[in-house]
């Protein structure tokens, strides 16, 4: 039996009960993961965990995820705050599981109406699968797993669940198995069944609010040691020849030990997913089994001379050694500093390998002049103006499309959303480098409007002061005060997750997806104050589970 990485030569229960319980998620297309273990966190409130089962430790864990298309291949469309689907709808995941889709006011309602996402009930492919398998004497019901088989399984419960942006559960649990979701479940009466039915660990959690984690869909971890070097407010080139200068700088040991302390940092403010571009080897040693979970885009430029393409390339021709909680991903710099056949290359290799890709773009206005006249700062840094605009260079190089995560643009030409929009690409707004460089009001409607997929990421300790989405979140809604907290929600789970080509991966309580959750204080709030408040950034998760892997908590830690 295969199972990703290597060859297992005896069957895997865990496995197995995955695959009776998720048939059909297993795909070619994507590595599988499995869970890490040793998640820490820091947290201001410890919750009141009343234990009803203790499992036995589980060993490691394999979750094959839904395969991904082609570069160009359809996409699920999902709405995401203000944006408007960017693809007509594709049957994907969700269909062939029956389960619903639609817009935010139609899952409000079913929340409202206790409906219950991911029922087996609801979902025959899921329930047969399960009652197919079932006791003799109770034909009808799931089956009941045995004791060696529910290792791994828990449900956890809370008063109010966060499953998607405009989603909420009151009451409910969520079923998870092998670190991905299996059901979320409307009332306490049910999650107390399913955890009888799979044998599974019952957690419950008062005056909380269970989330999927945070995704940070843009960050440089392995720069963390910049931290404080670099000047605010700087003409770009100038932050350029900064940052070149003291990246040399680092020893070993300073990297390693700031990349170690940002990794964490991005668990404690509740970040479970990061599209983080890297270029150090280094980095995977220290970040093999902590932080969060990683989709690595590994870097490649040329410097606009194509002579150094190929070499540039072979690189990162081989697919990365497989890790736990890794996804490999792809980055061209940018378009000043990638010549056109590096580009034509980069898109080729994405396309045969299936990776998602990540380039800044429309970064500055020095980017446009360079690129469409070759003139400005950034003259002499790099070679060859294609003296084409930016987003020119990469549809030309067949780069632009529903695998591409375009950083920053903050100076996109007339027409430009439209043409992002209509190819399927996401783009990344980094509210606190933005205010780093302090530059020109972000176009967020503008952007919104255009139907484009948006997420938001920290960018680099280089080029901010924390690696927080919470501070992201909250600095969004300080600088665009008409976004809806459900928005920027969006913006910060889903919207990250789809521009890191992991769309119902992550980012959502659904089955099939990561369990990567965060529990978080309630104070009693209701669910829209509650939401009010964690985009304002005053609230910090008090656990987490990093693939399903067990709640770390404050106490834990400082243990
Ligand atoms: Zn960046």
């Amino acid at each position: 039996m295969e199972c990703g990485y290597h060859l297992c030569h005896q069957p895997d229960p865990a496995q197995q009960h995955r695959d009776r319980l998720l048939p059909g998620l297993r795909s070619p297309g994507r590595q599988p993961l499995r869970g890490v273990p040793g998640v820490p966190l820091w947290g201001h409130h410890e919750p009141r965990l009343r234990w009803r089962r203790q499992p036995g430790r589980h060993g490691s864990h394999h979750l094959p995820l839904p395969g991904s298309p082609d570069l160009h291949g359809p996409r699920r469309s999902l709405r995401c705050g203000l944006g408007r689907p960017r693809q007509p709808h594709q049957p994907g995941l969700a269909d062939s599981l029956g389960l619903p889709s639609g817009g935010t006011q139609q899952l409000r309602s079913e929340a409202q109406h206790g409906a219950v996402y991911g029922d087996l009930r609801r979902h025959p492919a899921l329930h047969a699968q399960c009652a197919g398998s079932g006791q003799p004497d109770h034909p009808g019901r799931p089956r009941l797993i045995s004791r060696a088989r529910a290792v791994g399984v828990k449900v956890l419960t809370a008063p109010l669940i966060l499953s998607a942006p405009g989603r909420w559960v009151e009451g409910g649990g969520v079923l998870v198995s092998d670190g991905c979701i299996v059901r979320v479940l409307a009332t306490g009466d049910e999650a107390r069944v399913a955890a009888r039915e799979h044998r599974a660990e019952l957690q419950e959690f008062p005056d909380t609010v269970l989330t999927p984690g945070l995704v940070n869909a843009h960050a440089h971890l392995e720069l963390s040691f910049l931290v404080g070097r670099l000047g605010q407010g700087l003409p770009f080139r100038a932050w350029v020849d900064e940052l070149m200068a003291a990246r040399g700088a680092g020893t070993p040991e300073e990297r390693s030990r700031a990349l170690g302390t940002a990794a964490q940092r991005m668990l404690q403010t509740g970040t479970t997913l990061v599209g983080d571009i890297a270029t150090w080897r280094g980095a995977e040693e220290v970040l093999a089994g902590r932080g969060p979970a990683r989709v690595c885009y590994r870097e490649v430029l040329d410097g606009g001379d194509g002579k150094r393409a190929p070499a540039a390339l072979e690189a990162v021709a081989s697919p990365m050694p497989p890790a736990p909680d890794r996804f490999e991903g792809l980055s061209p710099h940018a378009p000043y500093s990638t010549s056109r056949d590096l580009l034509e290359g980069a898109a080729n290799l994405a396309r045969e390998r299936s990776l998602p890709l990540a380039i800044h773009w429309a970064e500055t206005e020095e980017e446009e002049r360079w690129m469409s006249r070759g003139r400005g700062p950034l003259r002499g840094l790099v070679r060859n103006s294609p003296r084409c605009s930016p987003l020119e260079h990469l549809e030309q190089a067949g780069l632009l499309g529903p695998k591409l995560a375009l950083i920053h643009g903050n100076h996109p030409r007339s027409g430009d959303r439209e043409r992002v929009a209509a190819s399927g690409a996401s783009l990344v707004h980094c509210p606190g480098s933005h205010l780093w460089f302090r530059r020109q009001p972000f176009r967020i409607d503008a952007w919104l409007a255009s139907g484009v997929n948006l997420a938001l990421g920290t960018d680099s300790l280089a080029s901010n002061a924390d690696l927080s989405m919470l501070r992201e979140m909250a600095l969004l809604r300080g600088a665009h005060p008409q976004l809806s907290p459900e928005c920027v929600w969006g913006l910060a789970t889903v919207g990250g997750a789809r521009a890191l080509d992991l769309e119902g991966q992550a980012g959502v309580l659904s089955p099939g997806a990561r369990a990567d959750i965060c529990a978080w204080p309630r104070s009693g709030l209701s669910a829209d104050a509650w939401l009010d408040s964690v985009t304002n950034g005053d609230r910090s998760p008090s656990a987490l589970w990093l693939g399903g892997k067990d709640h770390h908590s404050a106490q834990e830690v400082q243990a």
